[in-house]
């Protein structure tokens, strides 16, 4: 995947319908939208946008003998969709299938629902002595402590003791005990995660430390599976894993994937859609996941600081140059205060963001200056 992820256009559902018929086909009916909302903007930039598009458009030749393939599997817990573009059926077929196979492999690695995967053993086991662990589990604690690092601890895969006692929280609708709270509190803390890259091993500082990679997994999935498909010579594909999307190169004629964003607050019409190639994109949200308890809603996202369920955050939408990245900052960026979250997209290269946070029953949408320069720099 290239360095710097490329975000081609940034335009409202309904000039997009005029610019690329293929947008509901693509991200609607197939189910890719992520759901975001954003406020209407200057509507002359997005006529320019759109002029624009369709003046690239036109520009871009169209590769002969190309076909579009799609497939889709429920893997990860969420519906796992491939879009490639190849010469045979065969091929795409064959491309997808080990795709899918890589997908179910990480799957079987990462999962914390069965006792038995490499990482509930390592779990068990690391706190007693160091564990060498496999490339993938050692891949995926290294961007999860990269990015517990650069967010000051917003991220941090050692959540998994409150993850565990929010979930209960979402069953029973009652919130935690402080007791409990507490015990589970501390033990987290991605500094008692040591890993050593020499020897691939992983040790626990803390016995009863319960890792939980949810927050950076299916991003991490998308890019391998990606990876897996540009081996097999696929060099324009997306693969969208629930909210968490990577991309090659655009399709045949086009000049990136429409991805179309929409969010809980989204006024009828003011769907929008990102225009993207060579990067990742990923939208965290407690639309689906999350609890109302005494009149306060918490989401699924957990504060490593606090302990409770997040409760400002509506939507988080990070663009970056992989998808591992764009998932774990969008995770990160909907605990953080949104101005933090915004110096946290600033200074990282070729990352986009854009969050909508709650203020009560208000929402308030806060946008990276990369993103804002994409919309605006036409
Ligand atoms: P989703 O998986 O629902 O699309 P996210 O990518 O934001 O959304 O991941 C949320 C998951 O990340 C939670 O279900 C939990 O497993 C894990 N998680 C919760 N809070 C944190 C946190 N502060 N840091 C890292 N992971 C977290
Ligand atoms: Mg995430």
């Amino acid at each position: 995947m290239n360095t710097d992820p490329c975000l081609v256009g940034f335009f409202p559902e309904s000039l997009m319908e005029a610019c690329q018929q293929e947008f509901r086909r693509e991200t609607q009916e197939r189910n890719l939208v992520v759901h975001l909302w954003f406020r209407s903007y200057f509507s002359w930039r997005w006529a320019a946008l759109c002029l624009l598009g369709l003046a690239v458009g036109a520009c871009v030749a169209h590769p002969t003998g190309s076909q579009r393939f799609e497939y889709f599997r429920i893997q990860m817990g969420t519906r796992v969709q491939i879009i490639l573009y190849a010469d045979s059926e065969e091929l795409a077929r064959q491309a997808a299938t080990a795709a899918f196979e890589r997908i179910q492999n990480l799957d079987e690695i990462l999962t914390d629902y069965n006792p038995e995967s490499e990482l509930m053993r390592l779990c068990r086991e690391a706190s007693r002595r160091p564990v060498p662990v496999s490339g993938d589990l050692l891949s995926v604690l290294d961007r999860s402590l990269g990015v517990s690092r650069i967010t000051d601890g917003a991220f941090d895969v050692t959540v998994g003791p409150l993850v565990a006692l929010w979930r209960e929280a979402r069953r029973t609708k009652r919130l935690p005990e402080r007791r409990l709270l507490a015990a589970a509190r501390a033990r987290v803390g991605y500094k008692n995660v040591l890993l050593d890259r020499e020897t691939g091993s992983i040790k626990l500082r803390i016995s009863g430390m319960k890792l939980d990679v949810g927050g950076i997994a299916k991003g991490y999935a998308a890019d391998q599976a990606l990876a897996v498909l540009k081996g097999h010579g696929i060099l324009r594909a997306l693969v969208a894993a629930g909210g968490d999307i990577a991309v090659s190169g655009a399709p045949p004629g086009k000049v990136g994937w429409t991805i179309a964003v929409q969010s809980p607050a989204v006024a009828p019409g003011e769907k929008m859609a990102l225009i993207l190639h060579d990067c990742g994109v990923s939208t965290s949200g407690d639309t689906e996941q999350f609890v109302e308890i005494r009149g306060a809603r918490y989401s699924h996202i957990v504060d490593p600081k606090t302990g409770r369920g997040v409760r400002h955050s509506a939507t988080v939408t990070v663009i970056a140059p992989d998808d591992t990245s764009a998932d774990a900052l969008a995770t990160a960026l909907s605990v953080l205060p949104p101005k933090q979250g915004l110096k946290v997209a600033e200074s990282q290269p070729g990352v986009a963001a854009l969050i909508v946070a709650r203020n009560g029953d208000q929402l308030r949408s806060y946008v990276s200056r990369r993103m804002q320069s994409y919309m605006s720099r036409h």
